[in-house]
């Protein structure tokens, strides 16, 4: 943060370091339970040397402070939040008690296999329930991160091929994919191929055709696409890829636009990756753990990430770490167990049916406000679409003011911008992403101030340029803001 920031702070409300005074606390041992022992009952080899530099306070202040902290930030707590692929629906409070359950929460990670049945058959029920709405062979819930999964089928898809005696070079990834499908693939050592979209914002089915042969190894699809669009192509598309006996994998990150619905299995991917952090639970974002689960197919099923959680024929659980083929461990534990809780609450209590409403909430949303913006808003692929949908600022470009200024000042009205600038190949994008956790009351909330903002780039531009105007900080050099933060109060650390 920056100096302005910390004197915006001063005239707010005085922070904890200048309400402090000597002697404040904010807790109270009873006399009896220290009397004739050290005092706070510490051993004096435990206490610090000399006191730290902290600021003495009551609890009650300590309260404030943090609770007004947390409204200097923007998240879903305090309003709508539409960052497109990202997915920051709102995580329900069921899947975080679940997550806090002492014997969860506090379960060492090298606890034997005796001990954690319970934790080890929450796994194993959890990878099932994945692969059966996948329709996937078998899931494995190593990966951290979306991206991390991805990975991870590379490593599976080079050992596949070298046990067939095969050298593939090359991974097929269209224009629109996440950014980190061709690092994942040039990380796992393969060369990138991309393929352009067409002008309906699908993969362009013909020059796929030209790009995929002897050599490619997996072809990259996302599902649904970057633009919120679902691939018609797809069946011609599985058809060359498995022609050419290449793999074809699902980036399906974005699956809260089609669980429920479509089983990647059946059409037939090889393999997928999915992100737990976006379509069950746990939003994305802020720099939080993850969760990257990969569902595999028969024949891709020896290569998953061992151990594997597995249930025995008398009922019992163990980790399976006979797997000759594995590609080994991704993970030193067995993945992020807290999300893996959050994900297995969320699908508890939704169940199938809940799952197929999921989807249609996060479409509906979408077509609605996608129809309230395309009024004053440049719509490059006209159509219906998914849980998604980009818009481009173009037209209020052309008038001098530029989407980041639009994204900026949305702030000013409570609302977290769009995604902004991304995908690349629309200029001026805003991608929109209202999930299902949204009623349609807070819809039109958000699109009310999207249209009037879009009149005010006509009327007042200055306003918008010149935004935020309510915020405790204007226009940060993001980059900065992220790398190099300014933690400490007062140059109080240096
Ligand atoms: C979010 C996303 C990813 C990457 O997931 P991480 O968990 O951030 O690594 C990959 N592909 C798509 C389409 C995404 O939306």
């Amino acid at each position: 943060m920056s100096e302005q920031s910390a004197a915006e702070l001063r005239i707010v409300e005085p922070t904890l370091f200048e309400l402090s005074r000597a002697g404040r606390r904010g807790y109270r041992v009873p006399e009896e339970r220290t009397a004739g022992r050290h005092p706070h009952g510490i051993e004096p080899r435990f206490l610090r040397r000399e006191p730290a530099d902290l600021p003495e306070n009551g609890e009650l202040s300590v309260l404030r402070h943090y609770t007004r902290l947390s409204t200097l930030n923007h998240h879903i707590e305090r309003e709508m939040y539409p960052l497109g692929s990202c997915t920051m629906k709102y995580n329900p409070k069921m899947a975080e008690v679940a997550a806090d359950l002492a014997g969860f929460r506090d379960l060492h990670p090298a606890t034997p296999e005796d001990l954690t049945q319970g934790a080890l058959e929450l796994l194993v029920d959890l990878s099932e329930r994945l692969a059966r709405v996948t329709g996937m062979h078998a899931v494995s819930l190593q990966p951290a991160a979306g991206a991390q999964g991805e990975l991870t089928c590379l490593f599976m898809a080079r050992k596949y091929f070298r046990d067939r005696g095969e050298e593939r070079h090359k991974v097929v990834v269209p224009d629109s994919a996440h950014g980190t499908n061709p690092a994942s693939a040039s990380f796992a050592g393969f060369q990138t191929v991309e393929v352009a979209s067409n002008e309906r914002g699908e993969v362009d089915v013909e020059k796929l055709r030209e790009a995929v042969d002897g050599d490619t190894a997996v072809v990259m699809l996302t599902l649904p696409n970057t633009l919120g669009l679902f691939e018609s192509g797809i069946r011609e598309i599985e058809r060359i890829v498995h022609d050419a006996g290449a793999l074809f994998y699902m980036d399906g990150a974005n699956f809260n636009a089609i669980v429920g619905i479509l089983r990647p299995g059946d059409v037939p991917f090889d393999f997928l990756h999915l992100n737990l952090h976006k379509t069950f639970a746990t939003p994305h974002g802020g720099g939080g753990p993850g969760s990257g689960p990969i569902g595999a197919s028969e024949a891709l099923a020896p290569y998953l990430p061992g151990p594997v959680p597995s249930r025995r024929a008398d009922g019992t659980f163990f980790l399976d770490d006979d797997r000759p083929r594995s590609v080994g461990r991704v993970h030193s534990c067995l993945g992020n167990f807290g999300i893996l809780v959050r994900a297995y609450t969320y699908l508890l209590f939704h169940g199938s049916d809940g799952l197929r409403e999921i989807s249609e909430g996060a479409v509906l949303g979408a077509n609605y406000l996608m129809s309230r913006l395309r009024r004053a808003f440049e719509l490059p692929y006209d159509r219906p679409c998914l849980h998604e949908f980009v818009i481009s600022g173009s037209r209020q470009k052309a008038g001098g003011v530029s989407t980041m200024d639009m994204a900026k000042r949305l702030l000013d009205f409570g609302f977290h911008p769009p995604t902004v600038y991304f995908p690349l190949i629309v200029d001026e994008a805003m991608m929109v992403e209202p999930t299902e956790s949204e009623n349609v009351e807070t819809l039109d909330r958000f699109a009310d101030a999207m249209l009037e903002i879009a009149r005010e780039a006509e009327t007042s531009p200055d306003v918008v340029k010149t935004a935020p105007h309510t915020t405790p900080v204007g226009r940060l050099d993001e980059a900065d803001a992220n790398r190099r933060p300014n933690l400490c109060w007062g140059g109080r650390c240096g």
